[in-house]
Order: C-alpha cells, then sequence, then structure tokens
C-alpha cells in the first residue's frame, strides 16, 4: 500500500476485547473499568448489563451486537468484520462481551478474525459466570471433600424441530468427585438430566439452577439432578442461568452468603 500525502491512510485502530463479567458492575476487573472509561466506540453483546454499560461515558457511540435466543443482530462474520471496518479506517473500539471473552463467548474467534487482518488487539480478561455463580451462591467449583475437577460445558441445543439434540461427550461428564457447570443449558434441560443419569450418574447427585447471578435479581434453586426439569418449569428459571451439578451443591445452605 502506498501512501500519498494527499490521501493519507489512517492508522490502524486498536481493538480491545473486554470482559464485562457477570452483570455487577464492581466484579469489573480494573483494567476493564479503566477500558469502558476512555471508550468512544463499542461493540456490545445482548448479555452485558445495563449497569456495566453505565460506566461508558455520555458520548460514547454503542452499537448493539449481541445475539438474543434464535435472534441473531449480526452474524458472527459481521461482527468480526465490522470491527476490521472501524479498525481500517483508523477508530479504535471496544468489543465488550459478558463473563470471560474466552469463555463460550466467540471471542476465540473474533479475535482469530481480527489478527489475520491485522488489526491490532488486546483481551481484557472477566469473571465468567460459573466464578461469579460460585462464589455468590455458596457452591465451590473445588472441595476437597467433593471436586477434584471442575468441567465448564454448553448446553447449548443443536439441530432443528423434531431432531434436537445436545452435542456433549456424557461419559466424561459423569464423574465422581467433578463439578459440571453448564452454560446455555436452560432449553436443553430435560435432555441433559436425562442424558446425565442415562450414562451413570446416580439421580439424586445435587445440583443447583442460579439465574442471573450477581445482579439483584440473582436467584439460587437447589434440587437433584432428576429434578432440574421440574424445578426449572416450577420455579419459571429464565436466562441467563448456568447449571451447577455436583457434591459441591451440597454446601449451599452452609456456604450461601448471609445478609
Ligand atoms: N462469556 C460468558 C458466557 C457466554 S454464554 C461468561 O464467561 O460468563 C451465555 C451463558 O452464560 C448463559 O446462557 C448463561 O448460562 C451464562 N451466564 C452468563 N451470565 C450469567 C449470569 N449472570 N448468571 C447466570 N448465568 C450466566
Amino acid at each position: 500500500m502506498t501512501n500519498t500525502p494527499d490521501s493519507p491512510s489512517p492508522a490502524l485502530g486498536h481493538v480491545t476485547l473486554v470482559g464485562a463479567g457477570p452483570g455487577d458492575p464492581e466484579l469489573l476487573t480494573v483494567k476493564a473499568a479503566r477500558a469502558l472509561a476512555q471508550a468512544t466506540l463499542v461493540l456490545y453483546d445482548h448479555l452485558v448489563s445495563n449497569a456495566v454499560m453505565d460506566l461508558l461515558p455520555a458520548d460514547c457511540e454503542r452499537i448493539h451486537v449481541g445475539k438474543r435466543k434464535g435472534l441473531h443482530t449480526l452474524p458472527q462474520a459481521e461482527i468480526t468484520a465490522e470491527m476490521i471496518r472501524f479498525a481500517r479506517a483508523g477508530r479504535s473500539l471496544v468489543r465488550l462481551k459478558g463473563g470471560d471473552p474466552y469463555v463460550f463467548g466467540r471471542g476465540g474467534e473474533e479475535v482469530a478474525g481480527l489478527s489475520e487482518a491485522g488489526v491490532p488487539f488486546t483481551v481484557i480478561p472477566g469473571i465468567t459466570a460459573a466464578q461469579a455463580a460460585s462464589c455468590l451462591a455458596g457452591i465451590p467449583l473445588t472441595h476437597r471433600d467433593h471436586a477434584q475437577s471442575v468441567v465448564l460445558a454448553t448446553g447449548h441445543l443443536q439441530g432443528l424441530h423434531g431432531d434436537r439434540h445436545v452435542d456433549l461427550d456424557w461419559p466424561s461428564l459423569v464423574h465422581q468427585k467433578q463439578t459440571l457447570v453448564i452454560y446455555m443449558g436452560l432449553g436443553a434441560l430435560p435432555i441433559i438430566s436425562e442424558q446425565l443419569v442415562a450414562h451413570g450418574m446416580p439421580a439424586d447427585t445435587p445440583a443447583a439452577l442460579i439465574e442471573r447471578a450477581s445482579l439483584p435479581e440473582q436467584r439460587v434453586v437447589t434440587g437433584t439432578v432428576a429434578r432440574l426439569p421440574a424445578l426449572a418449569v416450577a420455579h419459571q428459571v429464565e436466562s441467563p442461568a448456568l447449571i451447577m451439578i455436583g457434591g459441591v451443591v451440597s454446601l449451599h445452605p452452609l456456604l450461601a452468603p448471609h445478609h
């Protein structure tokens, strides 16, 4: 590319991919809060809380690119293309994603696109929903007596209509002394519950649903893995919610924060 004095191409803008955490703005990292306070342009997801958005300067331009179930505001490739266009026009921007950008957030795909296009980027970690739900519901992810490993899995439903399934390696999820945390699993709760038990998980394994962790409306519902679908219906649990399964859930009555 040649630059003439008449038409200098602008310096490439920088993309800062920021983990917005679970919702409570006080759970942002100091780095993330600083990036938000200095932002002039932000592309944000549906999951980012209003309280976090309130930290942006009043004159910061905001573009909603997030996904809601079944309602894609912008296809994934378009989001990356949009960031590359802005950067090539010399505009730096913040790409704001719920939780941690590299936990079920497609952050890796977006940064791959930026990297291939030669756009400079930084990634700021965020507290992922599993960490927030764990501490705020009183359900440790690991515990010497109950769990020596943790699995974070996605319960996203695949396929259409009659052929809906969840693409998970069920046997690897059914282990003693392991905590299983499932993101995006509400819609597939009957399948998840049934498959885990079918693959040998004791039906009475403690399980919890944590809705809107860290937000003022946070709710925690506990029961057993077999009863999860009925619990979700009875308590009308809604997205965003996490499923936590394993012996650690039995600690909830003792460790749930007292106010
Ligand atoms: N990158 C995000 C996850 C995006 S996938 C992170 O690291 O947390 C979206 C799923 O995350 C939701 O379907 C839900 O399962 C979970 N989730 C996100 N925020 C949540 C919250 N505040 N409370 C409970 N679950 C949440």
